[in-house]
């Protein structure tokens, strides 16, 4: 029997699949509606250990999860870093502190001559840097977890569907000792049609780019759904051109994403990730909420769900730390699945012809409040 990966129209994108194959056969590319899928070109060439449908999270959802051991809210205590972070700049102090005891790290950056985040793999602190802050596109993972070597110590970061896929590839070859494993509160992630048209159209009244930041801090945290971009042009004093446009003002792309109007299918449907799910050694995500509503530079809400996760968090040297209870920690966090959009397959299809129209995104994000609205009074689900 073929494996079931071929045949998956629909599936989180996390790309194990391809790095658990033993014979290397397995692709992932975009698919027409722009996710990350497994494609097998050479099925001839399958040798049916069905690693690929053992290792794969979304084929086999989990039942069981274990419980939260530890929750804390954690900034670093180096202003540069929490700065350029999406909330405390937790992951990059942990990613440092485990470097510091022999771990590699596995983390995302965003790769401006192909315009995707992208896994790599960072052997140096300095290296880290480049996954500082949050990249709100589908990561590309294969090149990065198939150079991993499980004999070796890694951190691997990624969304809940990606790690829980790695827990199964690292529990399947016994290696779970080798590896920290942190995922985040994670909302669900946009096709990249949406991100494209977004650059298109920067690229076009603005010129190349040379640099992204998704998260602005410039008007501080609570409002930081800001996207930068340094542009290639320099000003006369010879710093970057650059771009800039928040959510609250707007922003497109934020609306497709943060209003579900492009989002991958399986995060509505079968994400099982969400409040106290995680097959992570660690959770982070923003605190938002009222204990942190003050807080101008940025506070990570930190989940410890195993002893090892927790132990690293408490030898954190580099980051403030305050003990909270769970429902404190995780108080603005998503409690379901994102909605389903009606306007999604029409948006979806009219992004992929790559020259839609700015003024025709925004008349059917117009139409899809229209429809919410109206559901709401209607109280229709
Ligand atoms: C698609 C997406 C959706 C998210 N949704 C939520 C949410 O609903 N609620 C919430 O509180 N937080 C969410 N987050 C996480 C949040 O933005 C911060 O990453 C988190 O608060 C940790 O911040 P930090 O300052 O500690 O680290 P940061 O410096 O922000 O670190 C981010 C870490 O995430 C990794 N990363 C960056 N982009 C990606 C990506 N595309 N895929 C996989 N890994 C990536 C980097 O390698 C880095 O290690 C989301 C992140 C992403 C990428």
């Amino acid at each position: 029997m073929p494996p079931k990966i071929a045949g998956l129209k629909n599936c989180f994108g996390c790309g194990l699949c391809a790095a658990a194959c033993p014979r290397k056969i397995i692709d992932i590319r975009l698919d027409a509606d722009g996710f990350y899928r497994p494609f097998i070109d050479e099925i001839d060439s399958c040798i049916r250990c069905h690693i690929c449908d053992e290792t794969c999270a979304f084929l086999n959802p989990d039942n069981e999860f274990p419980a939260p051991v530890g929750s804390f809210a954690v900034w670093s205590t180096d202003d540069e870093t929490r700065a350029r972070s999406s909330s405390g700049g937790v992951s990059l102090e942990i990613a440092r502190k485990l470097m510091s005891d022999g771990y590699k790290f596995c983390g995302v950056r965003y790769d401006i001559q192909k315009h995707r985040a992208e896994h790599f793999i960072a052997s140096t602190p300095e290296e880290a840097i480049e996954s500082c802050g949050s990249k709100y596109i589908q990561s590309y993972t294969p090149d990065a977890f198939k150079k991993i070597d499980l004999k070796e110590k890694y951190l691997v970061v990624g969304t809940p569907c990606q790690i829980a896929s790695f827990r199964r590839y690292i529990r399947k070859f016994n290696h779970e000792d080798n590896f920290v494993l942190m995922d985040f509160y994670c909302h669900s992630v946009p096709s990249m049609h949406a991100w494209k048209h977004y650059i298109t159209k920067v690229k076009k009244t603005h010129g190349e780019m040379a640099r992204v930041s998704w998260r602005d801090k410039k008007n501080g945290w609570h409002n930081s759904y800001r996207i930068l971009i340094d542009l290639i042009s320099q000003t006369k004093s010879g710093s970057p051109n650059q771009y800039s446009s928040a959510f609250s003002d707007g922003d497109i792309f934020y609306r497709l994403f943060l209003w579900d109007l492009c989002n991958n299918e399986a995060c509505e449907k079968s994400c099982i990730y969400k409040k106290n799910k995680s097959q992570a050694d660690i959770r982070l995500g923003d605190l938002w909420g009222n204990t942190y509503h003050n807080d101008k530079k940025g506070v990570s809400a930190v989940v410890a769900f195993t002893p090892k996760g927790k132990s690293v968090i408490e030898n954190l040297d580099t980051c403030v730390r305050k003990p909270h209870t769970f429902e404190v920690v995780t108080e603005g966090q998503m409690k379901n699945n994102i909605r389903h959009a009606s306007m999604r397959g029409l948006m979806i299809k009219y992004l992929r012809t790559g020259h839609a129209s700015t003024a025709i995104v925004k008349a059917l994000i117009f139409i899809q409040r229209i429809i919410n609205k109206t559901n709401r009074i209607l109280k229709i689900k």
